[in-house]
């Protein structure tokens, strides 16, 4: 007989403001595992003052508006969007291969590079294998991880919110399957080192694989930050993932892409939702990669701004972590609400985390400004 209490007494949709009970529990038994997925906390959008400008300055986002040339062949695209997409991603997976001088067979496209990541940990992984990432890290690696049932293993930062590769090198056991590096580290900005980075390669197995995570390579300048492709190209178990969203000012559109060797690519090709990446993102994707050197222009200006901002901030007496990215850390620990609290105030949304810190994104010139004043009088012990 239907009964309107779950066995596990619990699977209830919830409303979205309150979290009271919208609908009467289900029968229906959800994956159990699921239990096990962390939210996503998303970067709050901008909130709006009176008399201020307010900035958002809570997702690594690029703060310029897209190019007009972009979006005029989004526009022409948006004509045809009665019709699927190319299943196959010819164009853009041509037009990098090319530019990336790898096989097109070589590459995986997907809706953002977390789509890319979904699809690595689909292809790789079943219940009960492990994923080793650092942590704090990106955010989505757990969720992708336990979405899968596989178990997370997080290695935790040197006390200079860097990698640990030496002891993600020993976290990893034979139910090992991928071992992802965030370099430069989202939320807290170091790239690995070169030298680190193939020491740690020459311990880990043959037949793990080990995604290089380059979301913000476009904005590296650290002279010992690694040629991930160039790894890649020298070991089989190294693939590199990288993403139109942040440098090329497509977080919107959603288009990411992993270079694999061929086998692991096509893997990827196979795990991926079909027509996952829409029409608008791949012309898009394609005109973007045509105007790199104007977007460039932007990423200089953006590359600027951070050495403004972090030698600002170390003027006022900041100890925070290099960053090669469009962001800066602040560990100020159990006070890491207080800080966003204050940000806010000034009208700008930053991204808390839990009572590690604090992350902003390098913003407009007039929100960077405006940052370093909240961080003058923040009051530091
Ligand atoms: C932003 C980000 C991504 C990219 O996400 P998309 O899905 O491509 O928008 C991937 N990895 C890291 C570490 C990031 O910070």
């Amino acid at each position: 007989m239907a009964t309107l209490s779950s066995p596990a007494g619990g699977n209830t949709v919830t409303g979205m403001t309150d979290g009271t009970p919208s609908t009467p529990p289900t029968p229906v038994r959800l994956r159990g595992s699921l239990d096990a997925v962390p939210a996503y906390v998303a970067g709050k959008p901008a909130a709006p003052q009176a008399g201020v400008t307010a900035y958002k300055m809570s997702s690594n986002e690029n703060p310029y508006p897209p190019l007009p040339s972009v979006l005029d062949v989004v526009r022409e695209q948006a004509a045809q969007m009665n019709r699927y997409p190319d299943m196959g991603v010819t164009a853009l997976t041509a037009a990098l291969a090319e530019r990336l001088d790898v096989p097109a067979a070589r590459i995986s496209t997907g809706p953002g590079s977390v789509g890319v990541l979904g699809q690595i940990i689909t292809a790789l992984c079943d219940a009960g294998d492990e994923v080793v990432f650092a942590w704090r890290s990106f955010e989505a690696y757990p969720i992708l991880v336990a979405l899968a049932g596989a178990t997370a293993v997080r290695v935790p930062l040197t006390s200079e919110a860097r990698h640990d590769l030496d002891a993600m090198a020993q976290a990893i056991t034979d139910r090992t399957k991928v071992v992802l590096v965030c370099t430069p580290n989202n939320p807290t900005g170091p790239s690995v080192r070169t030298d680190e980075l193939e020491a740690f390669l020459d311990r880990v197995p043959d037949d793990v694989l080990v995604v290089l995570d380059e979301a913000y390579l476009e904005f590296v300048t650290s002279d010992d930050a690694p040629d991930a492709l160039a790894i890649h190209r020298a070991r089989p178990n190294v693939a590199v993932l990288r993403t139109f969203s942040k440098a090329y000012g497509l977080a919107g559109l959603r288009v990411g892409y992993a270079v694999a060797h061929e086998p692991v690519a096509e893997a990827l090709r196979k795990a991926a939702i079909p027509f996952g990446v829409n029409s608008l993102a791949q012309a898009a994707a394609l005109a973007s990669l045509e105007a790199f050197d104007e977007l460039d222009v932007r990423v200089k200006e953006l590359v600027g701004e951070r050495a403004r901002v972090v030698a600002a901030l170390e003027e006022q007496g900041w100890d925070i972590p290099d960053s090669d990215a469009n962001f800066v850390w602040f560990g100020v620990g159990e006070r890491t609400a207080e800080l966003a609290a204050a940000c806010q105030a000034a009208g700008l949304t930053v991204r808390p985390y839990g009572t590690d810190g604090v992350r902003a994104t390098i913003a407009e010139p007039e929100a960077n400004d405006r940052l370093l004043e909240v961080l003058a009088s923040f009051p530091r012990d």
